[in-house]
């Protein structure tokens, strides 16, 4: 029985759009920054508009935030549920937990704002947070200032915070004194605020009612304008490895898990993500790290296998122990069994001398082995062999040589399905899978977008020395609405091929981005065009022409044409503005007759 909602807020839409004929291309309007002097209490969406997207459906016993479940929760029981949080696993854990809460809860509203009003104003668009904020009973936000640079991406703002409801349980429970209390609030504007402009803006709460404050004060600012943002990532992140990430800053003597990382460059310590999915692989990483069970990760390339087989070593009893990793699609079949198990001197033509396998290098640690599914049938056997007897003999050895290895393996294939059809072994199969742990691709964890973007960004500003500011608008939205399919380490390489691309203080743009044949979707390929030298109207034809594959793979004639008009709108809007509105050197700019543009600019009902 699913059904189509549409809300009051939908009804207004459809209504006015009719009449609005200046309405802008919604691209062009979240480019711009603002300050508290743009900022209107009348502008749209008002609290009215977005309550207009709440829905009660008791008949069925949901509730709906336009197309997000709901519930009504009692505020005590929420208390309640702080409260035993705190007292079970910390006061440190529990805000981390309750921080990450908030910010999903935060980027979902964000969401919606972004889909709901597209052509809203990005200081409206920020402070409809405020106003769902307030909707949804968590506190009433009073603006104290905020300011936007759309070019540097620095975001400065202030608020207070009245009637905290969190600050009530708090209080409630714990009585006034210490430290600010309001979590999941300040996860929840960080959660907000970085979504919607698609760079990590970190909110800090500097005075709390909880400590005896009559308000709350909390101060938003982009992650790099932060002295001491370590301080509040620790509750962004996953919480498992706060404390684990903190060692590894030191010299952990584990030189393979180094050269490892090196030479694998999708295995940098970035375990960074709030999304639900991603903490529950964190959370089942977390329990099995202190045993030595065999874990078996699953998930497609690049969703960072890799990072967290490193990580679980990391964060095992067995650290200080080597890490020794083999990626067995790397090595030829005829190798894999010496590579595996080491071989003897003089076991066969070239061996000149005996050497240790990776079983034998890993003795006491851990032993990754990345893409298990491509091992052959015969060194299948023999990996079950060293898995069952906890021994291994080398290539043209006589003797049986013991081995305490944790053995942990990856796979982007389906291994079950593998050994239904005979080409893995099931025996194998069932050694492996004691604790299977699914990595979930990234387009199943948007809401880690932003995070991952300025984690790289400020990752390949350092290893490459470069200055650069971030991201612009269209580049964030090209970025959200991107498939991914090379996932997490997709993301990586095209932040850093921005980071390369782009002059110090500059923003890292679509084009940037997107350069060697990503297809985007539709609605995002006509921000790409936008740019790129002196553009013109013949160009995008001719740019339409040259992606027949593009073309030719989207079944929606439409939505194509939709997409040309969209771009050419972009360009007259963009060229119109450069010339000051004279018409005349618009159409020089483009290439294109006066009158084209003057007949164009009218069609699209452009104020010239
Ligand atoms: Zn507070």
């Amino acid at each position: 029985m699913p059904r189509q909602r549409i809300s009051l807020a939908d009804l207004a839409r459809i209504a006015n759009s009719g009449q609005d004929e200046h309405r802008t291309e919604p691209g062009e309007r979240v480019m711009a920054g603002f300050d508290t002097s743009g900022i209107s209490q009348q502008a749209h969406p008002t609290v009215a508009d977005l309550s207009e997207c709440l829905f009660f459906s008791p008949g069925d016993g949901r509730i709906w935030l336009q197309d997000q479940r709901m519930v009504l929760l009692h505020s005590e029981s929420l208390g309640s549920l702080r409260r035993e949080l705190i007292d079970s696993i910390g006061l440190d854990k529990a805000r981390g937990l309750l921080t990450r809460a908030g910010y999903v809860s935060g980027a979902r509203d964000a969401q919606l704002v972004r889909q709901q009003w597209p052509d809203a104003d990005p200081p409206a668009a920020a402070m409809a947070g405020t106003r769902l904020h307030a909707l949804e009973g968590v506190v009433q936000v009073e603006l104290v200032h905020a300011a936007y640079d759309a070019v540097t991406g620095a975001y400065d703002g202030e608020f207070l915070w009245h009637n905290s409801s969190e600050d009530d349980e708090h209080i409630a429970a714990y009585g006034v004194g210490g430290a600010p209390a309001c979590w999941m609030q300040v996860g929840y504007a960080t959660g907000y605020v970085s979504t919607l402009f698609g760079r990590l803006i970190v909110f800090r709460e500097v005075n709390c009612r909880s400590s005896g404050d009559p308000h709350c004060r909390v101060i938003g600012k982009s992650a790099e304008l932060w002295d001491d943002v370590q301080q509040d990532l620790r509750y962004l992140n996953a919480q498992a490895f706060v404390g684990a990430s903190a060692a590894a800053d030191g010299a952990v003597p584990v030189v393979d898990l180094q050269a490892y990382a090196a030479a694998n460059p999708g295995t940098e310590q970035s375990m960074v993500g709030t999304s639900s999915s991603f903490n529950a692989a964190c959370h089942m990483l977390h329990r099995v790290a202190p045993t030595t069970a065999t874990v078996l990760f699953t998930g497609e390339s690049g969703v960072g296998k890799e990072m967290f087989a490193s990580t679980l070593h990391r964060i095992s009893p067995r650290k200080d122990k080597p890490f020794v990793a083999i990626n067995c699609a790397a090595i030829p079949e005829t190798l894999m069994e010496s590579e595996l198990f080491g071989v003897e001197r003089g076991a066969y033509t070239g061996a000149g001398a005996s050497r240790p396998g990776r079983f034998e290098r890993a003795h006491g640690g851990t032993l990754f082995l990345d893409e298990v599914g491509t091992l052959s049938f015969v060194a299948q056997g023999k990996l079950l062999r060293a898995l069952q007897e906890g021994e291994i003999e080398r290539v043209g050895g006589t003797r049986s040589i013991g081995v305490d290895v944790r053995v942990i393996a990856a796979t982007n294939v389906d291994l079950r399905q593998a050994v239904r059809e005979g080409r893995f072994r099931e025996d194998l199969f069932f050694r492996l899978n004691v604790f299977p742990i699914h990595l979930p691709p990234l387009r199943d964890r948007r809401d880690d977008i932003p995070l991952l973007m300025s984690h790289f960004l400020a990752h390949y500003n350092k290893r490459h020395q470069r200055q650069v500011a971030g991201f612009s608008q269209a580049a964030v939205k090209a970025m959200y609405n991107y498939g991914f399919p090379g996932n997490i380490r997709e993301l990586q390489n095209l932040v850093e091929r921005g980071v390369i691309l782009v002059s110090d203080g500059e923003a890292i743009d679509v084009h940037h981005l997107f350069s060697s044949g990503e297809s985007l979707a539709q609605d995002v390929l006509s921000l790409a065009w936008r740019d790129g030298g002196p553009a013109t109207l013949s160009l995008l034809g001719a740019r339409r022409t040259a992606a027949p594959d593009e073309a030719a793979g989207t079944a929606q004639g439409t939505s194509k044409s939709g997409a040309l008009e969209q771009a050419e709108l972009a360009l007259l809007r963009q060229a119109i503005r450069r010339s000051g509105g004279n018409l005349a050197a618009a159409a020089r700019d483009l290439g294109v007759s006066r009158a084209t543009v003057a007949y164009r600019a009218k069609k699209f009902g452009l104020a010239v």
